[in-house]
């Protein structure tokens, strides 16, 4: 719509200046005076004229002594007639030469025919590009079967290399084979080894799939085609696998090269999953990936690589031999990685020497890649916003907690009375976690409301974990419940601040029952059959794979759970109720406590007995 008005104006300027130059130019032709038709008369009568054109409404007079005049009459009016009006005499009009050229001149068909035309001219001109627009938009959709790979060529300026891929040892290592084997492909075919088609790059969003494909491409020197298996998915039928077919077709044509496939699961789900929709247009993009990769004869070189953060949905068929049949799983970085991470997004970040990279990544369990890289860039900018010149430890412990939970939401001002309840809430979790002796020590308390939250509480393991214990697990949703307990405790009441410590704690409770078999009473089996299904985009999931029964022994052992947790809860908040008085006072005199100024008012956090 957009083109179509600038079409419209460019149209319209022309036919302006057009019109300008015009009558510029018929103005230009005429220099002699305009007078009046009673001058006109009156130098007939005097026998002064001695030629007439008349042309149109004009007549142009010429005078015996040479000089020009213009005389301007009605259209209508003939010569003739103004002789009659104005009883001229004959005989002095007949000496007068008299030349017709009216109704032949431009400017008369201008004048006559231009006000009829010109919305007739912008009418079809207005058509005419409308009609053009249409085509142009119709010979797009044409185009939807080119796939939109982006091709990043050898002289790629940014190359990435294994040095920009901190961490991910293992993954590396794997993937080394697949960078000799596009520099060196002969070396394989000599001693008869099947040289691999495709790899599997497994692993949570931003832990660095797209960077390691990226890197293999670089290290090997060879192009990178991009693409995403949602774009895959368009609209039409059919335009998926075209869209496949374009891709391998350019990529033969540069091979060696590494072609990338974002997202596979978008169209690699098992088939005959997922409800109604699109499904079809899934497979027929699926079976033309596997049909083009089954196609190569040993000597492509062409590895396909494939990311996703979802193994467990994708058709088996993508992992037979020949297909994706190397799999490479990308962890969540743990301390070091994170460390080496740090330092390599820090490179072109000047950083204050008292930061301590070894301490933002203790800092960070559970941050990937991508929020690391997100982190640095976020104090980068709080830096700048300050206009300093380097940035800080602090500005990058700010940008974790702003990472983690959303902005500060200075403005959202909390009366003195839900302040007070915050408060209490906050310091309920942070007493709680401190005395259990599982539980992640507490690292800092506010009452500043920071995205959803009203107040938090930051606690931060001293190692990273990947196991937990049931007695772990309880102590979990006792702090999870602290906030909840805590207002009940004091006021008598509780608010609607504690629905999602109230909401993670029973999804946590019922993981421990379903998933995990930690119920004694329910033994060790896992109920309810995850396969999920997508319909209108929303998960249903679940498939009951247990009795109704069964049902209700979970509900009670939920509740069981939730129960005993609140009671240790609860145990502890009164056991400790100075303490709890003693934090709210100074929570409501700061606003936020570190772990320093905390335990001053508590001690130090017992360690946990191995
Ligand atoms: P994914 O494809 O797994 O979602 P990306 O490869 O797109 O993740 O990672 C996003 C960004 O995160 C990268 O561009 C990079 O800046 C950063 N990143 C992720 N993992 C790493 C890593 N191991 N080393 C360095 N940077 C990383
Ligand atoms: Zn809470």
């Amino acid at each position: 719509m957009k083109s179509l008005i600038k079409n419209f104006l460019i149209f319209f300027t022309t036919f302006l200046l057009i019109a300008a130059v015009f009558s510029f130019f018929s103005g230009a032709g005429r220099k002699s005076e305009i007078v009046g038709i009673d001058t006109l008369v009156a130098q007939i009568n005097n026998q002064e004229v001695g030629k007439i054109v008349i042309a149109g409404s004009e007549m142009q007079v010429t005078l015996k002594q040479g000089q020009t005049e213009v005389v301007k009459k009605e259209i209508g009016d003939t010569f003739s007639q103004i002789v009659k009006n104005f009883n001229l005499d004959p005989v002095k009009v007949a000496s007068i030469k008299i030349e017709v050229k009216s109704d032949e001149g431009l400017n008369y068909w201008l004048g006559a025919i231009l006000p009829f035309l010109i919305p007739f001219l912008l009418i079809s001109v207005f058509i005419y590009f409308m009609l053009r627009s249409v085509q142009g938009a119709n010979s797009k959709a044409m185009m939807f079967g080119q796939s939109q790979a982006k091709e990043i060529g050898r002289e790629f300026k940014d190359k990435v290399t294994f040095k920009e891929v901190a961490g991910v040892k293992e993954a590396k290592e794997e993937l080394k084979e697949v960078v000799e084997f596009l520099k060196n492909p002969q070396k394989f075919s000599e001693l008869g080894a099947r040289t691999p088609r495709g790899v599997l790059l497994l692993g949570s969003p931003g832990t660095g799939k797209t960077l390691l494909a990226r890197a293999v491409a670089g290290e090997a020197e060879v192009p990178f085609f991009s693409l995403s298996g949602s774009e895959f998915v368009e609209m039409f039928v059919g335009v998926g696998a075209s869209r496949v077919r374009d891709l391998f077709r350019k990529a033969k044509k540069s091979a060696p090269c590494i072609i990338f496939i974002d997202e596979i699961d978008a169209v690699g789900r098992k088939r005959g999953s997922g409800l109604g929709g699109s499904h079809d247009e899934r497979e027929q993009t699926l079976n033309q990936i596997l049909v083009e990769m089954d196609g190569f004869d040993p000597n492509t070189n062409i590895i396909v690589i494939a990311a996703t953060n979802r193994p467990d949905v994708l058709d088996p068929a993508l992992l037979r031999p020949g297909r994706f049949d190397r799999r490479v799983i990308l962890d969540e970085p743990d301390l070091a990685d994170r460390e080496a991470i740090l330092k390599v997004h820090v490179k072109k970040k000047p950083l204050s020497k008292e930061v301590s990279l070894k301490r933002v990544a203790e800092r960070t369990p559970g941050f990937t890649g991508a929020d690391l890289a997100n982190l640095l860039n976020e104090a980068a900018i709080l830096a700048a916003m300050k206009n300093r010149k380097i940035i800080s430890l602090e500005d990058i412990f700010k940008s974790i907690e702003k990472v983690m939970m959303g902005p500060e939401r200075k403005s959202r001002i909390l009366s003195s009375k839900e302040k007070r309840i915050t408060a209490y809430h906050e310091a309920g979790h942070a007493l709680v976690a401190h005395f259990s002796s599982l539980a992640d020590p507490v690292q800092k308390i506010s009452i500043i409301a920071r995205g959803q939250a009203g107040g938090y509480t930051l606690k931060l393991p001293l190692e990273d974990k990947h196991m937990y214990s049931k007695t772990e697990y309880v102590e979990e949703i006792a702090v999870l419940l602290a906030g909840y307990v805590a207002e009940k405790e004091i006021f008598g009441e509780v608010t609607t601040g504690a629905t999602s410590d109230l909401r993670r704690a029973t999804g946590l409770a019922r993981k421990l029952i379903t998933d995990y078999g930690m119920s004694d009473n329910l033994g060790p089996r896992t109920y309810g059959d995850k396969e999920e299904m997508i319909f209108l985009g929303r998960e249903i999931h679940e498939q009951r794979d247990y009795s109704e029964k069964i049902a209700e022994q979970i509900d009670r052992e939920i509740s069981n759970f939730i129960d005993l947790a609140a009671l240790k809860a609860k145990g502890i908040i009164k056991a400790k109720r100075d303490f709890l008085e003693k934090t709210v006072v100074e929570l409501l005199a700061k606003e936020t406590l570190e772990k320093e100024e905390f335990e001053k008012i508590v001690g130090e956090k017992a360690k946990a007995e191995a």
